[in-house]
């Protein structure tokens, strides 16, 4: 079972997303359970390794993350190194020169703790939205206007004061932001594998593109923990069989998807399924998942 996070929440992130963020509570309990449960928690490489091969031990768990959030540093990894558990954070690496949160998530995050129905968009391209469909309407009108990252972090500056929100102490809370290349050097040093998960967190169908999303998060990826990454996490659990001969001349072993299963001998090493775990996942039926019968 190849499990996949995305963050551990920092403040109340899994009560506004509760499918992308797991309270450090739940995220902790899941670990005793992996332990109750004597689960065989390997390194991703040799889990991908010793599928192919035939050799896992019962109960192999693999732990991966997709991202790289700094909450990864703040709450997931101390927890790991306690029980003694490997991970993997598939990291984009766009975010990591800048210390901002990710635009959409923390508009998204402001419209959903407002409170407010509304959001009013008129210096934004829009009218007066309804919050579910405004991070929609904010995002279109910064692709026409074609901002960059710290353009669009002003856009978030302003809307966090027209909703009451302090907005240094967000940036200073560190949440929905990427790791920062010293951090990502030092999550790595700690033992954990930073493997690929495009620069820009998208998988664009044109080869060269896509070639160039590989090539600029491997390049950071070496840069910031000098080893070389060899595997890695379709952004958005977006594939296309198109990719594959492209993943393979990059040199990339495996892919992981959000396609929920479990990963199995003859499982396609670049479509390998996971359990996408989450605050609104039971435990009774992330049990389940750990004794092979979850669907
Ligand atoms: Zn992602």
């Amino acid at each position: 079972m190849i499990l996949c996070y995305h963050g551990v929440s920092l403040r109340d992130e899994h009560i506004w997303r509760p499918g992308l963020y797991i309270s450090a509570e739940r995220f902790v309990r899941r670990l005793e359970m992996l332990r109750s449960f004597r689960a065989n928690v390997l390194p991703l490489t040799e889990a991908v390794s010793r599928l192919r091969a035939g050799t896992l031990p019962e109960r192999s768990v693999a732990i991966t993350f997709d991202d790289g959030f700094f909450d990864f540093q703040a709450q997931a990894l101390p927890a790991l190194r306690r029980f003694g558990y490997p991970s993997t954070v598939y990291l984009t690496t766009h975010y990591c020169q800048h210390r901002a949160p990710i635009f959409n998530l923390i508009t998204s995050y402001m419209f959903s703790r407002s409170g407010r129905p509304t959001i009013d968009l008129h210096d934004f391209g829009g009218g007066t939205e309804p919050a579910s469909i405004a991070v929609d309407t904010l995002m279109s009108w910064c692709r026409k206007q074609n901002l960059d990252t710290p353009a669009k972090d002003d856009v978030a500056r302003a809307l966090a004061s027209q909703l009451g929100f302090d907005y240094d102490a967000l940036l200073g809370s560190r949440i929905l932001q990427i790791l920062s290349p010293d951090e990502v050097a030092n999550v790595a040093r700690a033992g954990v594998a930073i493997e690929l998960h495009t620069h820009r967190h998208r998988t664009p169908r044109d080869r060269d593109l896509f070639l160039r999303e590989i090539r600029d998060n491997k390049a950071r990826i070496r840069e910031y923990t000098g080893r070389e990454p060899i595997h890695f996490c379709y952004p958005s659990g977006d594939y296309a069989a198109e990719f594959f001969p492209w993943l393979k001349e990059c040199g990339i072993e495996s892919a992981t998807t959000c396609v929920r299963g479990l990963a199995k001998i003859d499982s396609n090493p670049l479509l390998l399924p996971r359990l996408l775990d989450q605050e609104d996942i039971e435990d009774l039926v992330f049990e389940s998942w750990l004794a092979g019968f979850g669907l």
